[in-house]
């Protein structure tokens, strides 16, 4: 088979599906060479996302922590309060462009189906989102949100009832109608040619990054470093300085309660090669060989698999991934909300705990640009149970 990014990437899917993915790949390949496509999708972007988003210096930390410069790529400050929504309104023009009418996505937290649901309500475009029935039960508020939007939400009760069964089942919803119906997927993953599509819809991170730092430091940064789930907004940052030799990029993984402990979602670090969603690229295993149960305190970076450019990324040695804890994590969580003003999401806080433990070691002119990839409104009330908790325990 052949695969994009060495020996990851492919498209292990059954007959019917290879056909709807050679479409979307011509009509993919057809868009990006349309300059009314690209016009269009810079538009929405603009007008309706709010870009391009700050590059903001944080100075407050940076003092702080005493050692680099700490810039904070404000992608929490677009609509709907994260990356995903670069990457909806890409995929929904291009929907657009093939006459689909009816759009289908998977999400685990929801953050990704309310990204969708949004921009298929800006286009007038019938959606229905497939929904883990555990994830809609810890995530109720986003299912109003999307029902608001004018999505259904179909929950799907089968193996874990979470993210990697919601994918398995919209993959399986898309083969009954692919003539009329568009997946979405939320991520840089699946099969050729998502994961290289959801990049290039989310490469204007790094594009206006790269000039924003140029305006402000007249220099490249020294380090990139941003959280990676699927691995979407991370490489949405990578991709514009991957040629930049001088940079160093890393990505950040959910440790969550420990790298010894079976709780965690570090797929770079753990995983093995194998295939889930369509894809070749590093999995968490059983010994059995069957997808381990992940865990993260962050719904957002809880998935066994991981984009195949990453794992493509880290064998060749460009990319350094690493993890933070969900304890580190927190105190990141807490510490960039008191030292900035600026919530970020439970997701991002694992990239900013890695800033905490480099950014002191090292020289003061260095400069680190660090992926805010969402704002933590949405964990506020999580984090509040886990103080609770913790206070109860610490009382005996
Ligand atoms: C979904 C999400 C992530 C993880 O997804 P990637 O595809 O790895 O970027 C990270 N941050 C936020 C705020 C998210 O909503």
């Amino acid at each position: 088979m052949k695969t994009e990014f060495g020996t990851y990437g492919g498209q292990h899917v059954p007959p019917p599906v290879l056909k709807a993915l050679a479409e979307l790949e011509q009509a993919f390949e057809a868009a990006k060479q349309d300059p009314s496509f690209k016009e269009a999708y810079r538009y929405y972007l603009k007008q309706y996302v709010g870009r391009q988003s700050p590059l903001y210096y944080a100075r407050n930390l940076t003092e702080t922590l005493g050692g680099a410069k700490i810039y904070l790529k404000r992608e929490d400050l677009n609509h709907t309060g994260a990356h995903k929504i670069n990457n909806t309104i890409g995929q929904i023009l291009l929907a657009k462009r093939m006459g689909k009418k009816r759009i289908i996505a998977e999400t685990g937290a929801g953050q990704h189906g309310v990204a969708t649901a949004t921009a298929a309500a800006l286009f007038g475009m019938e959606c229905e989102i497939f929904q883990g029935t555990t994830d809609m039960k810890r995530q109720a508020l986003n299912v109003h949100r999307m029902e608001l939007l004018g999505a259904k939400v179909t929950g799907v009760s089968q193996g874990t009832m979470t993210l990697q069964d919601a994918v398995d089942y919209a993959i399986g919803k898309w083969i009954e109608r692919l003539d009329d119906t568009y997946f979405l997927i939320g991520s840089a993953v699946g099969p050729h040619p998502y994961p290289s599509m959801v990049r290039y819809f989310q490469k204007i991170i790094g594009e206006e990054a790269k000039q924003q730092i140029i305006d402000q430091e007249n220099t490249l940064p020294d380090y990139l470093i941003a959280c990676v789930g699927g691995g979407s907004n991370a490489i949405g940052l990578f991709a514009d300085f991957l040629e930049e030799s001088s940079v160093n990029i890393i990505g950040v993984e959910a440790a969550g309660k420990g790298l010894k402990t079976k709780d965690h979602a570090a797929t770079m670090t753990l995983g093995k090669p194998g295939i889930i969603h369509g894809m070749q690229t590093k999995v968490l295993t059983e010994a059995d060989g069957t997808i381990s149960p992940v865990y993260s305190i962050s719904a957002g970076l809880d998935y066994p698999g991981v984009g195949p450019e990453h794992a493509f990324l880290e064998e060749t040695g460009r990319v350094t991934y690493t993890s933070a804890t969900d304890q580190e994590a927190l105190d990141a969580f807490y510490r960039l909300s008191k030292l900035e003003g600026i919530i970020p999401a439970i997701e991002s806080a694992h990239a900013i705990a890695e800033v905490i433990k480099r950014a002191p070691t090292l020289p003061k002119d260095n400069i680190i640009i660090v992926n805010l990839s969402g704002r933590g409104d949405k964990d506020v009330g999580e984090i509040i149970n886990l103080k609770n908790k913790a206070a109860r325990l610490s009382r005996g």
